[in-house]
């Protein structure tokens, strides 16, 4: 389990937060500058600490539809990518103020999952990000919605958790800390249920927590529940360890990195691994599926090896060889990540074939196996 009790009681050296719009407006319908400057007091605390810290944050929507007083205008309304693009700017002035009170500089970084998904993009944006805390400056990311708030292939992009994750991966941080207006992952809803309690501590991320929080999540899943779990999953196969913690408690970010109990922790499921598995950890989602038997399921997870064309139940395109795909297994589970060797199409007509039957199949072949297992991450 990669030492991660040892990691816990260790300095957390590089440190992911992210602030979800409810905790950026104290759930008002505007940016409420108490609740900002309580959260970059503590950033600036850590900074002058020695931790680097890098801010994720939500809210450019809300300020933009406050800006537009756009608030009743409901779906006749401007569009998220337009109330975004109001609200960036106001968001980015406020922290830049905020932080300039510590002494410390600001960065804006806008990503995309697509941008990331790319490979030089992602390198950009990684030395981009690294040389900023090297200058010591804050960088504040949000996802750039102007031009990321799209429906790509049935996926809804555009929210700040799994954002924040791809960030973890992307710098290496050790410590990603999504704080929320709940405390973290309860045994119900805590809205409806008052004997839900607090888990205080997830091992894995196994089906049956999965549940958990589909019972606590709000109704799209957006900022809920479940894409914080989805978001904990990637960032500790990629190495980090994550919480989820309310954000309104007093010096949480403080307490939670100095390994004080809070909200609910996820231990890192893998070892620092090398970058260029990081990043196709940012593939997730962004291309298509590869479902698997129990049989390849089992060889892929527990024994570690290569992906062979003959364990495949079915594919899900479109996706181009050399692409991130995510495996499945046939109940729906992902379970790892993985660079193909085969398009959709070539996967689809070799799905189910011993991999001797390959070339006779397609009419060429690019290996016995249709992911590598250097080319897998295991979520
Ligand atoms: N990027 C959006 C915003 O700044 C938030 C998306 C999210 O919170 O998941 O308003």
């Amino acid at each position: 389990m990669a030492g991660s009790d040892t990691k816990r009681a260790r300095d957390y050296r590089r440190i992911v937060a992210k602030f979800g719009t409810s905790l950026l407006t104290a759930g008002t319908d505007q940016l409420d500058i108490e609740a900002m400057s309580a959260l970059v007091g503590q950033v600036a605390r850590l900074r002058k600490r020695g931790h680097e810290v890098i801010v994720v944050t939500s809210g450019s929507i809300a300020a933009g539809r406050h800006r537009l007083n756009a608030k009743d205008a409901g779906k006749e309304g401007p569009s998220r990518q337009v109330l975004a693009s109001v609200g960036q700017s106001h968001l980015m002035h406020t922290y830049d103020g905020l932080f300039a009170e510590h002494g410390l500089v600001t960065a804006q970084a806008l990503l995309t999952r697509r941008a990331l998904a790319d490979r030089e993009g992602y390198l950009n944006a990684r030395n981009t990000l690294l040389a900023l805390l090297d200058l010591g400056a804050v960088p504040v990311v949000n996802e750039n919605d102007v031009v990321a708030v799209e429906e790509i292939e049935g996926i809804l992009i555009g929210d700040n958790d799994n954002l924040s994750a791809l960030v973890t991966n992307l710098v290496d941080a050790d410590l990603l800390v999504m704080l929320t207006d709940t405390g973290g992952l309860h045994t119900a809803d805590p809205r409806r249920d008052p004997g839900a309690e607090l888990i205080d501590r997830v091992e894995r991320i196994t089906p049956e927590i999965e549940a958990l929080a589909d019972d606590a999540a709000t109704p799209h899943g957006v900022g809920g529940m479940i894409t914080k779990l989805e978001a904990a999953k990637l960032a500790t196969a990629g190495g980090a360890d994550v919480v989820i913690a309310n954000g309104h408690h007093e010096g949480v970010l403080e307490r939670l990195v100095a390994g004080e109990v809070g909200g609910t922790a996820f231990p890192a499921t893998a070892d620092r691994m090398e970058s260029r598995k990081r990043w196709m950890l940012s593939g997730l989602s962004t291309r298509g599926k590869i479902v698997i038997d129990a049989g390849a399921a089992k060889a892929v997870v527990s024994q570690g090896r290569s992906l062979l064309p003959a364990g495949v139940r079915e594919v899900a395109g479109p996706f181009d060889r050399g692409d991130s795909v995510s495996i499945c297994s046939d109940d729906g589970r992902e379970l790892a990540i993985g660079v193909t060797n085969y398009g959709h199409e070539d996967a689809a007509a070799i799905c189910g074939l011993r991999s001797d039957k390959i070339e006779e199949t397609l009419g060429h072949e690019y290996g016995a196996e249709l992911v590598h297992r250097n080319n897998l991450v295991l979520l």
